[in-house]
C-alpha cells in the first residue's frame, strides 16, 4: 500500500503496530556524508535490519564493509552459494579489502537463498545466473530487494535508480507490486558499473544543455568481472577489446535512467549512444573517454561549471552515503587516473578531467568512477537510503518473531 505526501512522493503505509522511521541526530563517521546525515532510526530506537545475498563476492564484501557502522542499517544476514552455506562468513569469504572483516559479521553463518531471512530488506550482489529468480522469490516473500545484478534492470516496472538522476522513478514501485502481486516486497536496481559514472556526468549536461549524441570508450578494471574473474594469462600486459553484454548495457541503461516514468511506463530519453568497452589490467576503477553532442551551444567554461556545480537537493544531501556534489572536476592535464583518483569522495564521485573541445561532437572529457563503490555497493547503499527516507523500507515481522505474536495453542 502506498500513499502520496504533499510533495507527491510515494510512501509505503506502515501498519499501526510496526515501528515507524523517525529522524534523530546521530551520525557514523564511516560514511561519506557523516556530517550531513541524520540517523533514521525506527521509533523503538532500532536500525533497519539488512541482509546481503551474494555477500562473499567482490561486490557483496564491499557492501559488508560499507554497512559496518552504518547509522540506519544493521547487517544481520549473509547468504551465498552451496559452496559457502553453513560456514561462518570469515571462513567462506575470500576477503579482498585492506580493512579487516567487520567483527560483527565474522561469525555470521552464511545462509542459502531461501527467502526466510531475519531482516527487513535485502541487498542482492548475486551472480546473474541466480539473481533473477532469487530476487523475485525474496520480493514475493515480502522483502524489498536492492539489487546490483543486471537481471531486472530493464524490466518495464522495475526502477533502475541513481538517486541524483531519477529518484522520481521510485513511483513505479506500487505499479510493480500490483503487476506482480507483491505485498510489501519489490525490486529496485542500480545500473551497470560503467553506466553509473557516465550517467552521473550526463545528468547535469542533459538538464542544462540537452543531449543529442554520446560516444564513449571504456577502460574497465578487472574487479568488474568478479572473483576469480579473468585469468591473469589473459589480462597481464594486455587489453581485451570485448566484455560480453557490456556495450549493449551501456547503450540501453542510460536511456532508461535519463528517461521518464509517465505513471504507467518508462519512456526512454532517446539519445544517440555508442559504446566501446575494453578490459584493461587495472584492479579497480573504470576510466571512460566520452564525447558529447549537446542540443544547445555551450562554452567549455559553461560545461565545466555545470559539472562542478551539480548539487543534490536537501533530501539527497541528508542521506549518509550521498555527496552534495557528486561530480568532481579535476584540473590536471593528466587526470583522472585510477591509481590516484579512485577514492576521491570515498569512491562515490564521478571524477572528471580533460574537458575540451571535440572536433566531431561538441565536447569531450575523461571520467573515472570506482566500479565497486559508485558502480555497485555504494550505489546500492545509496538506493536503500533513499528508499528508507521515503518510507519504502519498514520493519518486517520475520519468521523467528512471528510465533511470539500468535496466541499459544493448547
Ligand atoms: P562474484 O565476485 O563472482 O560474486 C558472486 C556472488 O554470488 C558470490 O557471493 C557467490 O557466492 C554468489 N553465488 C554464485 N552462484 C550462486 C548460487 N548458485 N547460489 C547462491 N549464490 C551464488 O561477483 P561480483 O562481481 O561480486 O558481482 C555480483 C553481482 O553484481 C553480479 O550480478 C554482477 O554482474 C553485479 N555487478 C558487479 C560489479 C563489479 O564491478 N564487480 C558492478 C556492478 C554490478 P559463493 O562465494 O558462495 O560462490
Amino acid at each position: 500500500m502506498s500513499t502520496q505526501d504533499q510533495a507527491g512522493r510515494s510512501h509505503n503505509q506502515v501498519g499501526q503496530d510496526e515501528p515507524s522511521l523517525v529522524g534523530a541526530s546521530a551520525a557514523a563517521d564511516c560514511t561519506p556524508n557523516a556530517q550531513a546525515s541524520q540517523s533514521l532510526l525506527l521509533s523503538n530506537g532500532k536500525k533497519l535490519r539488512a541482509g546481503v545475498l551474494g555477500a562473499t563476492g567482490v561486490v557483496g564484501q564491499r557492501l559488508v564493509h560499507m554497512l559496518a557502522g552504518h547509522p540506519w542499517f544493521d547487517l544481520t544476514e549473509v547468504a551465498a552459494s552451496e559452496r559457502s552455506f553453513g560456514r561462518t562468513y570469515a571462513e567462506a569469504v575470500r576477503w579482498h579489502l585492506e580493512a579487516a572483516i567487520p567483527e560483527s559479521v565474522r561469525n555470521l553463518p552464511v545462509k542459502g537463498l531461501d527467502p526466510s531471512l531475519d531482516c527487513d530488506f535485502v541487498f542482492s550482489a548475486l551472480d546473474s545466473s541466480v539473481a533473477g529468480h532469487a530476487e523475485e522469490d525474496f520480493a514475493r516473500a515480502g522483502y524489498p530487494v536492492v539489487s546490483n545484478s543486471r537481471n531486472h534492470r530493464m524490466d518495464p516496472d522495475v526502477p533502475l535508480l541513481i538517486p541524483e538522476v531519477n529518484s522520481a522513478h521510485l513511483d513505479a514501485i506500487p505499479v510493480q507490486q500490483k503487476n506482480r502481486g507483491y505485498d510489501t516486497g519489490f525490486i529496485v536496481t542500480n545500473p551497470n558499473c560503467s553506466t553509473a559514472g557516465l550517467v552521473l556526468v550526463l545528468k547535469p549536461l542533459a538538464d542544462a544543455f540537452g543531449l543529442e549524441k554520446i560516444f564513449v570508450v571504456t577502460l574497465q578494471a578487472i574487479s568488474g568481472a568478479g572473483y576469480p574473474g579473468i585469468a591473469s594469462m589473459d589480462i597481464q600486459g594486455n587489453v581485451l577489446p570485448f566484455i560480453s553484454g557490456e556495450e549493449e548495457k551501456m547503450e540501453a541503461e542510460p536511456q532508461k535512467l535519463l528517461g521518464k516514468w509517465d505513471g504507467s511506463r518508462f519512456v526512454d530519453a532517446g539519445i544517440g549512444l555508442s559504446a566501446h568497452c575494453n578490459r584493461v589490467p587495472v584492479v579497480d576503477g573504470h576510466l571512460e573517454c566520452v564525447s558529447v553532442g549537446l542540443k544547445k551551444i555551450a562554452s567549455l567554461h559553461e560545461v565545466r561549471e555545470t559539472l562542478s556545480n551539480f548539487e543534490v537537493d536537501a533530501e539527497l544531501a541528508s542521506l549518509p552515503t550521498a555527496l552534495r556534489n557528486p561530480v568532481v572536476v579535476l584540473d590536471g592535464e593528466d587526470r583522472p587516473q585510477p591509481r590516484r583518483d579512485l577514492n576521491v569522495s570515498h569512491g562515490m564521485a564521478a571524477v572528471v578531467g580533460r574537458v575540451r573541445e571535440c572536433p566531431l561532437l561538441d565536447v569531450k572529457l575523461t571520467l573515472l568512477s570506482h566500479n565497486l563503490v559508485r558502480g555497485a555497493a555504494g550505489s546500492a547503499l545509496l538506493n536503500a537510503e533513499l528508499l528508507a527516507a521515503r518510507g519504502f523500507l519498514n520493519r518486517r515481522v520475520t519468521p523467528s518473531e512471528s510465533h511470539l505474536a500468535e496466541p499459544i495453542s493448547r
